[in-house]
């Protein structure tokens, strides 16, 4: 079939097969008709189904330190000589943080830690942050590997999701088992976490079929939300050297990501992006605190964009903002 005829079905309603996601993969050149055809029925997809609405997901990253978990491509990374020393916000801070994020219009609250990161503090925090935000507001844990205890504990504690993802050469490039990060997702899926997933970190030298299989492994999850990251090349970290795709390269993965998840509720953008804004991406993250792809101590003096330069760049690619609660993250509700 040519790719003209396989987009004309998914806009009918049909979903993809690996072998096509595959096909779109390495047969969609950057720059063709094709290509455009792609970005078309992955964006109509996307504004159809979610009524053109386009979310602001606000992290606050928690703490700051050497992680023994040592992912290649992670400024974190203990061996790679590049953390600095440990901080970590005050439970009041991340509060503050996370009510001003909710009071710029954010539309769900992520609270990140590196991975060792002690899960009673954790969960501590998570239940002052509960306290503060809109009843109703998706509040997220992006954590290190969890058990079934915890997942529950999590859930007890406020929270509605988590980020959890097995990335690109996990276990290769990262010292994280990735079954590991598959139990925490049955885990949480056992606990009624949504799951909030995305294919990453994406460099250069990923195959077509690794992207392919990350893709797909977010679907048989099941999860509410997918979305793409591309690797930031980090000077001094392992897979510095590898280089980085481009936004273009990214948002062809975004498309094609989007048409092999058609029952989700947002698809993301890391980092936010207007390329993959236009090919079927509606969710990009605000960030502040620690962020393991900046060597600012407060992302929001580096890479990370604030809750209105996100919803500025929603708006400009033509989406519809909102204050408030996702509609995404709503499992809990959803039934
Ligand atoms: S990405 Fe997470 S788990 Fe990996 S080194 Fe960084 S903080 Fe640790």
């Amino acid at each position: 079939m040519d790719t003209d005829a396989l987009l004309e079905q998914v806009l009918d309603g049909r979903s993809i097969s690996r072998g096509e996601a595959l096909a779109l993969i390495n047969g969609v050149k950057v720059g063709t008709k094709e290509m455009y055809l792609l970005m078309h029925a992955a964006d109509s997809l996307t504004r159809m189904t979610f009524d053109n609405r386009g979310e602001v997901h606000a992290q606050i990253g928690v703490n700051i330190g050497p992680c023994p978990k040592n992912c290649g491509f992670c400024v974190f990374g203990e061996r790679h000589g590049l953390a600095p020393k440990p901080v970590e916000l005050s439970p009041e801070e991340v509060v503050k943080r996370a009510r001003t994020a909710q009071k710029e219009g954010a539309n769900a609250i992520y609270l990140m830690t590196t991975a060792d990161y002690d899960i009673d503090r954790f969960l501590s925090t998570g239940r002052e942050v509960r306290n503060a935000i809109d009843v109703k507001m998706p509040l997220v844990a992006n954590i290190g590997d969890f058990n079934t205890e915890e997942a529950n504990e999590l859930v007890d504690a406020g929270f509605t999701a988590v980020y959890h993802v097995v990335r690109l050469r996990e276990g290769v490039d990262t010292e994280v088992d990735p079954e590991e990060r598959l139990r925490s997702i049955a885990a949480a899926k056992a606990a009624e976490l949504d799951i909030s997933y995305c294919v990453e970190p994406i460099g250069p030298e990923h195959s077509s079929e690794e992207i392919m299989e990350s893709m797909f492994r977010g679907r048989d999850l099941g999860v509410a939300i997918q979305a793409t990251m591309r690797r930031i090349p980090i000077a001094g970290t392992p897979l510095f050297g590898n280089g980085q795709i481009s936004e273009i390269e990214q948002a062809k993965v975004t498309a094609v990501a989007r048409l092999a998840m058609k029952d989700i509720y947002a698809m993301g953008v890391h980092e936010p992006n207007a390329p993959s804004l236009l090919s079927g991406a509606n969710m990009i993250y605000a960030e502040t605190g620690s962020n393991p792809r900046d060597i600012a101590e407060d992302t929001r003096e580096g890479r990370g964009r604030s809750v209105a330069a996100c919803k500025r760049m929603l708006q400009e690619a033509g989406f519809k903002t909102f204050d408030g609660p996702a509609p995404s993250l709503q499992g809990w509700l959803r039934e």
